[in-house]
């Protein structure tokens, strides 16, 4: 039997064939097909205003440069999330204060983020973890309080919903990616949505160099203003190509990855020791990143030995995230960090296994998974 990857692109002659149309132009960047793919985005999401960029790091990065912040300045950053959230903070110089996740989503825990929120706080960022909506309700109503911007990490959160409402729209930002084991790609690649016309224009300005007119725009070819300071974080005409199919597609994605995660979650009944992360908001639809398990604290030194023993099933996996960001050694190093002071992330990183549920999984693979974890567990002495 075929191993099972954990993520892997769903590509095809329709992403292969718009490229070859792009590449048959000479227009590789500035062209129609990155704002064909802001507004097929825009579209699904119900987005007023969507802004392609190079990444999800360029997105949130973005965020930060346009509230101009820099030393001295704080935001809320959870503790569970990929290191490109904190990151995106430390690139301008303010300092990210991490905020411990609640089970059982992993998201970031609201009842703590007010007690670390001071004089210097400028903004709440936050993670759909594994496409688990976090508390906005909970989350905005500080925000509020406290007139703060705040920004969604939405990289694993395609497809997530907060009653109607896409995420990304219910805070200031909501940033995507588009990295190949995302729930869509387009190689590299990302968006940034927003509900404000200011946010959005003033980023597109700087996401370009801060040229005041894009190149369609220009009455003498080659003669621009710079208004403001930017970088190049644009989408290519290539990139947004395969953007432009996988949307077309992405409904089929989407429903697959419900379907998996169901058929997984039935299939893993009867292992009581283990926590199934998942959402536990009614209003919320999950986007069904992947199906994270975290095993009981006395099988700690033994998670690796259970990952081996899926990879000899032909089970792949992963770890969502392999440390709180404040542990990684940039960051220990930088601003200290003892343990115990994010047990729940501590949790997640030290317990926690990652199985797929992709629309690349076959009718048989929950089973197939399920049954290989069982068999792990035996192994190892659970
Ligand atoms: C993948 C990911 C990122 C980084 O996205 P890039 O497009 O690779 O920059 C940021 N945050 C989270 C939660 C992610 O999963």
């Amino acid at each position: 039997m075929d191993p099972i990857p954990f993520g892997k692109p769903l590509l095809g002659d329709e992403e292969r064939d718009a490229v070859m149309r792009v590449l048959q132009g000479t227009t590789l960047v500035h062209g129609p097909v990155a704002k064909e793919f802001e507004n097929a985005f825009a579209r699904f999401t119900g987005a007023p205003h969507a802004v392609s960029v190079s990444s999800a790091t360029a997105a949130l990065h973005l965020c930060y440069f346009y509230l101009g912040l820099g030393a001295g300045d704080e935001v809320i950053v959870p503790a569970m999330t990929h290191v490109a959230t904190a990151h995106a903070v430390e690139l301008v110089g303010a300092k990210p204060v991490f905020v411990d996740a609640a089970l059982p989503s992993g998201n970031i825990d609201p009842r703590r983020i007010e007690e670390k929120v001071g004089p210097r706080t400028r903004a709440i960022s936050l993670v759909h973890f594994l496409g688990v909506p976090a508390d906005m309700e909970a989350i905005l109503a500080i925000a509020r309080r406290r007139e703060l911007f705040v920004v969604e990490d939405c990289a694993l959160a395609v497809g997530a919903k907060v009653g109607d409402t896409h995420v990304g729209l219910l805070g200031d930002a909501g940033c995507f990616s588009f990295y190949p084991v995302k729930h869509f790609t387009t190689a590299e690649g990302g968006v940034l949505i927003t509900r404000h016309a200011a946010v959005a224009e003033r980023i597109a300005k700087q996401k370009a160099f801060g040229v005041d007119r894009a190149v369609h725009e220009r009455k003498v070819p080659g003669v621009y203003d710079v208004v403001d300071l930017g970088f190049n974080y644009r989408m290519s005409e290539l990139h947004a190509a395969i953007g432009v199919e996988q949307l077309k597609r992405l409904g089929g994605f989407l429903a697959a990855r419900r379907a998996n995660f169901r058929s997984l979650r039935e299939a893993l009944t009867g292992l009581e020791e283990l926590t199934v992360l998942g959402n536990d908001l009614t209003a919320a639809t999950s986007s069904d990143y992947c199906l994270e398990v975290l095993l009981p604290a006395r099988l700690k030194d033994r998670r690796s030995a259970v990952i081996a023993a899926l990879t000899a099933r032909g089970v792949g996996s992963s770890v969502y995230y392999p440390h709180p960001v404040p542990r990684l050694k940039y960051y220990r190093e930088k601003y200290g960090y003892r343990d115990g002071e994010c047990p729940v992330a501590e949790r997640i990183s030290d317990l926690g296994i990652a199985l797929p549920v992709g629309p690349h999984l076959g009718p048989e693979d929950p089973s197939r998974i399920a049954a290989a974890l069982r068999e792990a567990l035996a192994e190892v002495g659970a």
